[in-house]
C-alpha cells in the first residue's frame, strides 16, 4: 500500500470541483487518508514547486498556487502514485486521456485542476510538506 500527495489547485476549488475530482479519486481506489483546505502564501508555494525554478512558468505558476485557496489531501491505495497520475490525466489537458480529471476539468497546461507526486522519494516529502505525524493515520 502506498501513498501520494494531491493538491487540488484554485482553479478546481474556485469552481465548486472538489466533490467531483474526489469521487474520481475513490472510483479509482484511491482512499483520501487525509485533506485539508489552505491558503499558500507566495512563498510557500516557490517552496513547494523549488524544482521548477529555473522552469520558464516558474513565477506564473507560484502566484496561480498562492492566488487563491487549494485543498491538500493524501490519497492511499496500490500503487497511488502511478494510479493517482494516470487518474489526472497529462499536464497538458489538449493531450488528456477521456475520462481523466484534466481531460475534463483543467482550463489549462497551467491551471490544470491537481497536482500530484511523481514518484516514490517526492511523495514522502511533499506529504511531509504539508502534513504532521499526528495527522496522518
Ligand atoms: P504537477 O506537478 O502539478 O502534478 P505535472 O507533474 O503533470 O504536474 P510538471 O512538469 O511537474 O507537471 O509541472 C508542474 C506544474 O507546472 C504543472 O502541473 C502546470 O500547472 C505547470 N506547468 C508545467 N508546464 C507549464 C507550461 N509550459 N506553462 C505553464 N504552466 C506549466
Ligand atoms: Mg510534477
Amino acid at each position: 500500500i502506498e501513498r501520494t500527495l494531491s493538491i487540488l489547485k484554485p482553479d478546481a476549488t474556485r469552481r465548486n470541483l472538489t466533490g467531483k475530482i474526489n469521487a474520481k479519486f475513490e472510483e479509482a481506489g484511491l482512499r483520501i487518508v487525509a485533506s485539508k483546505r489552505i491558503h499558500l502564501s507566495p512563498a510557500q508555494a516557490g517552496k513547494f514547486y523549488e524544482v521548477h525554478k529555473d522552469r520558464p512558468f516558474y513565477g506564473e505558476l507560484v502566484e496561480f498556487m498562492a492566488s487563491e485557496p487549494v485543498v491538500v489531501q493524501v490519497l492511499e491505495g496500490e500503487n497511488a502514485i502511478a494510479k493517482n497520475r494516470e487518474v489526472m490525466g497529462a499536464t497538458n489537458p489538449a493531450n488528456a486521456d477521456e475520462g481523466t480529471i484534466r481531460k475534463e476539468f483543467a482550463l489549462s497546461m497551467g491551471e490544470n485542476s491537481v497536482h500530484g507526486s511523481d514518484a516514490a522519494d517526492t511523495a514522502k516529502d511533499e506529504i511531509a510538506f504539508f502534513f504532521s505525524g499526528l495527522e496522518l493515520v
